[in-house]
């Protein structure tokens, strides 16, 4: 018998809390307890009551000899990968963007699906449908409000299929927000898309020099109106992109927001460092963001923010790039294993053909993504959060240079922090199981 590897411990409101990110059990323990489990005390184990001694074990802070924690990590992972019935599809209809942001590093903006093309996608879609059970859709861009009516008209046909089939069906889409309006957002809820992604680059000074519209114009207070507007029907996964220039200006972003937005209780932030991935070029470099973001969210959390978790845990994968039958899709049709590979031809894996089926066109590529394998990363094997996130994001990863601690979750940093988020109030409680269940 011993202690888990993954025992995170902390004091909160003068309680004693044991997270466990193998098994996710939260426990509030006593002051023996927690200094058993803080001291790995093994000899101390035999002086609990059998009742306190099962409860450890039953939340994985305490492990029999014969489980090998890092084997059951590593099969569940696998599971994961390598689970055909499991489909994840980010869809570019369009690379068309009614916004020229300084730092998009899209080169060629031009080019939406055609209806052929959409027939296609379809067809695929109805392929694959009898033999998943989970399907997990992220609409993407370009701006993917620019074709909404048909996003609509596939989604409605996906929901109703997913139901009849009881196949797992998640919806996201990530917008600039500029287009939505009360009649998207009511079609959003009857469509199951229950996530938007909007993107807020500072305060209205900042934001406007770097997220302006195509033929120039402010876009700040548009977005500000349908964030606001969206939390009646959805959660909003409020993004900012950081980088040397913006980066002071986060504290009065989070001063403007909390004065302006009405239901922060679904609003959930998150940081992302500017990132051209074929150029090399990283914010940050050298691990730097993981470091700040720490801070980031401790400005965010003083006025109420929640910032979000990163939703590997669930998924038992890093993300669609690490997963077999996961896939980019462009206009074009070509398929890609990482959304910043789009517009970059030469990363393509593959392409939908006219039946409606997936022809891999580089073996190589797709064999690059799979070959990825946190379990060969010493860095990896040793780290606490490994099982709430799976692995590098390998484009950060490989963007730095391979340096230890880049293409890491944040939670490695904020685990801790983002714990005593979700202690403040039950329905946060609720919200921080359902984001790390299994
Ligand atoms: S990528 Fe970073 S946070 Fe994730 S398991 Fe590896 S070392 Fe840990
Ligand atoms: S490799 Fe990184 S950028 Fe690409 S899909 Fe994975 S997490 Fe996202």
């Amino acid at each position: 018998m011993g202690f888990s590897n993954y025992n995170i411990l902390l004091k909160h409101g003068g309680k004693n809390i044991v997270f466990n990110t193998r098994t996710k059990s939260l426990l509030e323990v006593s002051e023996e307890i927690f200094d058993l489990i803080r001291t790995k005390d093994v000899n101390a184990l035999q002086n609990l009551s059998v009742r306190n001694l099962n409860l450890l074990k039953e939340s994985g802070n305490v492990v029999n000899d014969n489980i090998n924690e890092l084997e059951y990590i590593r099969v569940l992972h696998n599971l994961r990968k390598y689970d055909t019935a499991a489909a994840g599809l980010g869809i570019l209809l369009t690379k068309s963007c009614n916004f020229a942001c300084t730092y998009c590093f899209e080169q060629d903006r031009k080019g939406s699906m055609t209806q052929e093309s959409f027939a296609r996608l379809s067809m695929l879609l109805k392929n694959m449908l009898p033999t998943l059970h989970s399907l997990n859709i992220r609409w993407t861009g370009g701006e993917p409000l620019l074709m909404w009516e048909e996003i609509a008209d596939i989604s409605d046909f996906l929901r109703m299929e997913c139901e009849k089939r009881s196949i797992n069906y998640i919806a996201t889409i990530t917008t600039n927000g500029y287009l939505l309006n009360e009649r998207i957002l009511e079609k959003l809820v009857l469509l199951g898309i229950k996530q938007l992604q909007i993107t807020l680059d500072g305060p209205k000074e900042i934001h406007d020099k770097r997220r302006m519209l195509a033929g120039g114009g402010p876009t700040f207070d548009t977005i500000l109106q349908a964030i606001n507007l969206a939390t009646s029907y959805v959660n909003v996964n409020l993004r900012v992109n950081l980088d040397d220039y913006n980066i002071n200006s986060f504290q009065s972003l989070i001063d403007i927001l909390d004065v302006s937005i009405l239901k922060k209780d679904k609003i959930k932030l998150f940081c992302r460092p500017v990132v051209d991935c074929i150029k090399g070029n990283l914010a940050f470099a050298g691990g730097g963001f993981a470091k700040v973001e720490a801070d980031l969210m401790k400005i965010g959390n003083r006025k109420g923010f929640m910032f979000s978790f990163h939703p590997n845990a669930r998924f038992g994968l890093r993300c669609l790039y690490y997963q077999c039958n996961s896939y980019y899709v462009d206009p074009g049709l070509n398929l890609f294993k990482c959304p910043e590979h789009l517009n970059h031809p030469w990363r393509a894996v593959g392409v939908i053909d006219e039946t409606g089926r997936i022809i891999m066109t580089n073996q190589t590529n797709y064999l690059e993504s799979m070959r990825q394998d946190p379990f060969n990363l010493a860095e990896c094997r040793n780290c606490r959060v490994l099982p709430l996130c799976y692995g590098k994001c390998a484009l950060l990863y490989e963007t730095s240079g391979k340096q230890k601690g880049t293409g890491c979750i944040p939670e490695k940093r904020t685990l801790e922090g983002k714990i005593r988020q979700a202690l403040t109030s039950q329905d946060r409680l609720q919200e921080f199981v359902e984001d790390i269940q299994t």
